[in-house]
């Protein structure tokens, strides 16, 4: 048996701030690291090819890391089940590290992988590394989870937080022998998009790899996080971190993250700007509480959480998702939202939740469909963070709110008050006057001559039919 340690990446695409890899590179120099592109999770129907070129180049700079670095990062394009132990057998390695994930299909395979290398006598050591803090650190005064935010914040927010690792570097390479061995066992050259069988022509709202996201991780810390609580609404404003899809991949370290918070807390000097820095604080806590949640609640992955929705008699009409999924409902700032999401693989956290809401509320279809279309569109589209948002906008969820119903035209009047954002996105509108625009009632003649859709349902009459409709559910119940 080598001294090799393969570390398998699978969420953590960097060499900075990485816990298991670090623990691994504090034990041998003769280290390897190993992506499995999984056709489990690639060959779903709910991918986003923006979210695979986000993830491929994240792995380019990453092998380019590891060259750096001395070692390499080796690609296989297989079942993590068999190829991950096929590689470590034919490496001789010692060990195999991963840093822990909470969905549960990773946690199946985790399992299995762990089995094999296990009956092949290579050891395996696993981390927590993508949360400040892992689910059985933060738990209720009676030690059960957590089901309620703000109680979740104040916990989590007493607890110490871990500093950043330090970059691994100074690695040895394989062996000739290795290299060979590495290649018959499956490793291949990182496939293009189009191999992959994916297509995504658009720019990424954040340029792919680590480098990129400690750039953009800065430039939110020096400026942006200090008003971050007065302009986070605004979807016409470039108010927010846009990190979402460097955490979702691991681009950036969680604690690398805390550490620039704390920074910019130094340099506050209002109430204000502390206000702002706690509240983005606040964001990062909402991340990790969807990921405690279904880590304890697997079952969240599948259905809603609140038995009343189980058997909700959604009117899934087809023709109304459609216009919904294409922009084209009749209200602006529903579309205008999901032509970004459409386009770009992105969408504003307000946005989001206006045509969850819209989707759900309005159009009385089903969330899941709805949580899926976000999957298959999404560059930072998460299973965690995803359910917990629709799960929160359909009311099925934890939240303890029972009916939560946005007004479109309401929302959009507050959060895009001048139509920036709707003439972004839906230019057939742009030469509308504000008022008009924005008055929820666009005249028929100025529709007609925009070739604007009128609104597919009524949004006042479809508040009274949803509202009956949980009524009776309740009753039911
Ligand atoms: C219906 C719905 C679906 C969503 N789907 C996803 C998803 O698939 N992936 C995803 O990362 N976020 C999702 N969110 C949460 C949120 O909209 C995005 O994280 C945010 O818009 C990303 O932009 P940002 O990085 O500029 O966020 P910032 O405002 O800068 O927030 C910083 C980080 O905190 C985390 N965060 C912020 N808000 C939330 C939240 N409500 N829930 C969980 N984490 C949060 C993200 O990692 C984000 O990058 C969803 C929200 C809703 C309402």
């Amino acid at each position: 048996m080598s001294e090799t340690i393969i570390f398998w990446h699978r969420r953590d695409l960097r060499l900075s701030d990485n816990v298991g890899l670090a623990k691994a590179r504090q034990k041998t120099a003769h280290l390897v690291g190993v992506f499995c592109l999984d056709p489990n999770i690639l060959d779903r129907d709910d991918v986003a090819p923006a979210r695979v070129k986000y993830m491929l180049g994240c792995l380019r700079e990453l092998q380019e890391s590891y060259a750096q670095a001395g070692s390499q990062l080796l690609i296989l394009n297989d079942e993590p089940s068999q190829a991950i132990a096929t590689l470590a057998r034919a490496l001789q390695a010692k060990a195999v590290y991963w840093n822990l994930d909470v969905e549960p299909y990773s946690q199946q395979r985790d399992k299995t992988v762990c089995d094999a290398l296990e009956e092949s006598g290579i050891e395996v050591q696993t981390f927590w590394d993508r949360l400040l803090h892992e689910p059985a650190e933060i738990r209720t005064g009676s030690g059960t989870p957590y089901s309620v935010y703000t109680p979740f914040w104040k916990n989590w927010n007493r607890h110490q937080k871990a500093e950043p690792k330090p970059r691994v570097k100074d690695m040895i390479p394989l062996s000739e022998e290795q290299q060979q061995a590495a290649v018959e066992s499956g490793a291949i050259a990182l496939p293009t998009l189009d191999e992959l069988g994916f297509s995504w022509d658009n720019e990424l709202l954040l340029e792919p790899g680590e480098t990129a996201a400690r750039e953009k991780l800065e430039e939110f810390c020096d400026r942006a996080i200090y008003e971050y609580d007065e302009l986070r609404n605004f979807p016409a404003v470039d108010g927010t971190s846009g990190l979402s899809a460097a955490l979702k991949f691991g681009a950036v370290g969680i604690r690398r993250v805390w550490a620039q918070t704390c920074t910019a807390w130094e340099q506050c000097r209002s109430d204000e700007t502390r206000k702002s820095v706690q509240t983005w604080r606040q964001e990062l806590a909402w991340r990790e509480f969807y990921q405690h949640a279904l880590y304890h609640y697997p079952a969240l992955a599948e259905g809603p959480y609140r038995d009343l929705w189980k058997d909700f008699p959604w009117e899934n009409n087809q023709e109304h998702f459609q216009a919904w999924c294409e922009g084209r409902t009749g209200y602006p700032i529903v579309d205008a939202a999901m032509r970004q999401l459409n386009q770009t693989g992105w969408m504003h956290n307000r946005c989001r939740m206006i045509v969850a809401s819209f989707l759900t509320k309005d159009l009385i279809i089903n969330w899941q469909w709805g949580e899926k279309y976000f999957m298959q569109k999404l560059y930072d589209g998460d299973l965690a963070a995803n359910n917990g948002g629709w799960q929160w906008s359909a009311s099925s969820g934890m939240d303890p709110k029972p009916l939560r119903i946005f007004n479109p035209t309401t929302q959009g009047q507050k959060f895009d008050p001048e139509g920036e954002y709707i003439r972004q996105w839906v230019p057939e509108l742009r030469s509308l006057d504000t008022e008009v625009l924005m008055s929820g009632k666009i005249p028929p003649s100025d529709r007609q001559q925009c070739e604007y859709p009128a609104p597919i349902v009524d949004h006042k009459q479809q508040q009274r039919r949803f509202k009956a409709l949980y009524q009776q559910q309740k009753n039911l119940s």
